[in-house]
């Protein structure tokens, strides 16, 4: 194989967290669906289910728009772990 898989197991973090609600203020949360480019991970790679896929995308744009997470990242800015830097 050539590429190494980032996910392995397909469940939901939020379902198994129990979370009703998913804050855009909370980043701990919204990470789980982000990738290193602050874009939202698509479902089929997360394994979230459909009703927490659409709650953390809307918190994913309100935060956007809230300036939580950056709508774009140039390219000198990537790093491994993003979140290291949002504190
Ligand atoms: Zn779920």
């Amino acid at each position: 194989m050539a590429e190494k898989r980032k996910f392995k197991k397909r469940f939901c973090r939020y379902c198994q967290q129990k979370i009703d609600y998913v804050d855009y203020k909370d980043l701990n949360q919204l990470k789980f669906s982000l990738s290193e480019r602050y874009k939202i991970m698509p479902r089929r790679l997360t394994g979230n289910c459909k009703r927490h896929q659409e709650l953390v995308s809307a918190s994913i744009k309100r935060a956007r728009q809230a300036a939580f997470i950056p709508y774009v990242v140039d390219r000198k800015r990537v790093v491994a772990n993003p979140f290291e830097l949002i504190k």
